[in-house]
């Protein structure tokens, strides 16, 4: 399974970290030409490099922040230099900011939250665009997965309005792209993370997490490398080659639609 993504070109935003990292990695292990992107150059990035290509594919790391439109510019260009295209690209870049009440929130924190979230899915599909369709040329459809949110569809915890809304702003705006762009051979689908143990949640104690384990069917978070199938899944055109415009829920049956 996932043959076809041996020498793949994939860019994912926000990878030094988390689920982008261990999606990072579970390409690699399939053989592709991975992307990592982080809006700071990690501590440990020439160790993670380092990791990563010792396995199967190759890594390279990108600094850009996404959440400009400069950023997301500089990435494509940058990567499309090192890897001479785009295959599959994966949105993943995204994060809450802070957590603020609806009496707290301002303007500066509603672009905050939206830039990273939503403009930078927006801006590096753009640039994305015309490398995407020059794959497809090649037969195989090529892909862009946005990552979206249970907070999306059920309208995220404490302070987190802004943080769900623009998930579920990502959930539809894929829509309006199947429309659009499956005539250039691309391919849009999210993945849906439900709680997943990442430094997302570093605000919450071993106490807190473990109580909201409790509420979720599987009866625990979702781990990183539990999200990273669903990524090679919607990347292989073997494997959806005939799937676009889908939300893939990877939660442990904590929404179902
Ligand atoms: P994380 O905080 O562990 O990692 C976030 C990554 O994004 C890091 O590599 C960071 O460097 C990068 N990043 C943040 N802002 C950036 C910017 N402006 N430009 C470039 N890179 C930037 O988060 P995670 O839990 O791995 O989350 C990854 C994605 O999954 C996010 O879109 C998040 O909203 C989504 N998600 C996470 C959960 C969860 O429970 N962890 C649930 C649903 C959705």
């Amino acid at each position: 399974m996932f043959q076809d993504l041996k020498g793949r070109r994939v860019l994912i935003t926000g990878s030094t970290l988390g689920i982008g990292l261990a999606a990072a990695e579970a390409f690699v292990r399939m053989g592709a030409k991975v992307g990592l992107n982080g809006r700071r150059v990690p501590a440990d990035i020439e160790a993670t490099l380092a990791r990563l290509n010792a396995l199967e594919g190759e890594a390279a790391f990108f600094q850009a922040d996404v959440g400009t439109e400069q950023g997301a510019t500089a990435l494509v260009a940058d990567f499309v230099a090192r890897f001479g295209g785009i295959d599959v690209l994966v949105n993943n870049a995204g994060g809450l900011v802070a957590r603020k009440k609806l009496p707290d929130i301002d303007t500066d924190f509603f672009h905050a939250v939206l830039d990273v979230n939503a403009l930078s899915a927006v801006m590096v599909t753009r640039e994305a665009l015309p490398h995407l369709k020059a794959s497809a040329q090649g037969g195989q459809s090529s892909s862009v997965i946005l990552v979206g949110s249970v907070a999306g569809d059920v309208g995220g915890g404490p302070g987190a309005a802004l943080y769900g809304a623009a998930k579920a702003w990502l959930h539809n705006v894929q829509k309006n792209w199947v429309n659009f762009h499956s005539a250039d051979g691309i391919r849009f689908n999210t993945v849906s993370p439900g709680t997943i143990d990442t430094a997302f949640h570093a605000d919450k104690s071993e106490e807190v997490k473990a109580k909201i384990g409790a509420g979720i069917p599987l009866g625990r978070l979702g781990r990183p490398e539990e999200c990273a199938p669903a990524f090679l899944f919607l990347a292989s055109h073997a494997c959806s080659g005939y799937m676009t415009g889908q939300i893939l829920n990877v939660n442990g049956g904590q929404f179902m639609p």
